[in-house]
């Protein structure tokens, strides 16, 4: 199958092309050509989410290069299957995601991607993949690429902005990866890694890809976790799965919408945003207007300008059509933290602040009377956020061994100036 950028201005591609290429040309996001359409029936058989995965995403590999490394790719980057729990209440259910290797979702999309670079013909040099994050993402991608040949990674953070245990993350892998923290703000670091890719020159001595959200090679693999969860819980009831998504960069929720619009038995979806209210407002009915981010205890949400959205506007041209298709709903930094100790009382489960939104949000649903099997997604370990999480719940979180194993690990950063010059020299003589 083909993809198309957003903005039209740009040649369709194979789904393998958008995977390497990241963005479009023309500067907008790769979706693809067509939708294939699923029943239920089509997975018997089917059980785990790598099997599953590996049926879904095949009509969008079929006839291409990654045709025949789908079945691989999708074994290594789904070993884990996140469980579909009980919420301490009936007809609720918490989608935990947060079981891979940085305890965090973005595992999934991150492996995924990674699977796919590394199954893709490449040139005798290492390809350096430049990353920059808020938290999140830079472990997840370097999880994702730590140890494989033919592959480094950069990843830069803004230095003093990102929680320590996050900051410890980053810095402990070695080998392959290494971590600059950066003098200057996540949008600063931003700034730097798309200077980079767009310097053709330097690209002819250090080649260079990116591994950020807006990479179709993120979001397929994320619609498939849905449709798993969709059919187990399907399976196990005959009903409709409704979902609510914490949301920042919208890709864990459009991902999802994805996975419904190709026949998964999944019924509604309201986003949970933070503080930063751009979508809330949108579906309230206003403009479409990105604001500077706000900092919350939601930090991996704070999103002023969701990079998803186009992708949303492309498939629902109508704001109005989108509008009857989504919900979104905002939550404060002081209703996160009376959702953390709610949820821990009235649901026996500690939360980290993500996911708090999404709780927060469905117990609004269920107070005004909402019917049907909801799951509130699960975006990160609560012990990622100990600082946030702990004095609430008034007792330790324990991290989970694969964090814990990080933690125990040295783990140091370079420090690096604001300065495009500075990275390239560190990546000329790495
Ligand atoms: C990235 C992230 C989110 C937001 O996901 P998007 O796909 O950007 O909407 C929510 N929670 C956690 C823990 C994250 O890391």
């Amino acid at each position: 199958m083909n993809a198309r950028s957003t903005r039209g201005r740009a040649p369709a591609v194979s789904i393998a092309d958008a995977i390497a290429a990241g963005l479009a040309p023309d500067g907008g996001l790769y979706m693809p050509e067509t939708w294939p359409s699923f029943t239920p029936a089509q997975f018997d058989g089917a059980d785990t989410l790598a099997d599953v995965a590996t049926r879904f995403l095949a009509p969008f590999f079929a006839g291409g290069v990654l045709a025949d490394a789908l079945p691989t790719i999708c074994r290594d980057a789904f070993v884990v299957e996140p469980p579909l729990v009980g919420f301490g209440k009936p007809s609720d259910f918490l989608l935990e995601l947060f079981h891979g290797p940085t305890a965090a979702f973005k595992d999934y999309g991150a492996a995924f991607l990674a699977g796919c670079l590394a199954a893709l013909p490449r040139g005798d040099k290492p390809l350096t993949i430049l990353v920059a994050t808020s938290g999140d993402t830079g472990a997840a991608v370097a999880a994702a690429f730590h140890g494989r040949p033919g592959f480094r990674v950069a990843i830069l953070y803004p230095d003093g902005r990102v929680s320590k245990r996050q900051a410890h993350q980053l810095g402990c892998f070695g080998d392959n990866i290494r971590a600059f923290r950066v003098d200057g703000s996540f949008d600063d670091c931003q700034r730097l890694v798309k200077t980079l890719l767009a310097d053709a020159d330097f690209r002819r001595d250090v080649p260079l890809g990116s591994a950020n959200s807006i990479s179709l090679g993120r979001l397929l693999p994320q619609a498939a976790y849905y449709a798993h969860a969709s059919l187990v819980h399907w399976r196990a009831t005959g009903r409709a799965l409704n979902f609510v998504v914490p949301t920042g960069n919208l890709g864990n929720a459009l991902a999802c919408l994805l996975a419904k619009r190709m026949g998964l038995p999944i019924g509604e979806l309201v986003l949970a945003s933070n503080a930063n209210t751009v979508l809330p407002d949108f579906f309230a009915g206003g403009d479409y207007a990105p604001q500077p981010s706000i900092a919350t205890l939601a930090n991996a949400m704070d999103v002023g300008a969701p990079s998803n959205f186009e992708r949303l506007r492309f498939l629902y041209p109508d704001a109005d059509d989108l509008r009857v298709t989504l919900r979104a709903e905002t939550v404060s930094d002081d209703q996160i933290r009376a959702a953390i100790v709610r949820t821990r009382d009235a649901r026996a489960h500690v939360v980290c602040p993500h996911t708090a939104c999404a709780a927060e949000v469905l117990d609004r649903l269920r107070a005004r009377g909402e019917q049907g099997d909801w799951a509130a997604v699960a975006t990160a370990h609560p012990a990622k956020f100990p600082d946030v999480v702990e004095p609430l719940v008034e007792h330790d979180v324990p991290p989970p061994p694969c964090l814990l194993a990080m933690l125990q690990q040295p783990s140091s950063a370079e420090p690096m100036g604001n300065d495009a010059d500075a990275l390239r020299a560190r990546l000329l003589d790495w």
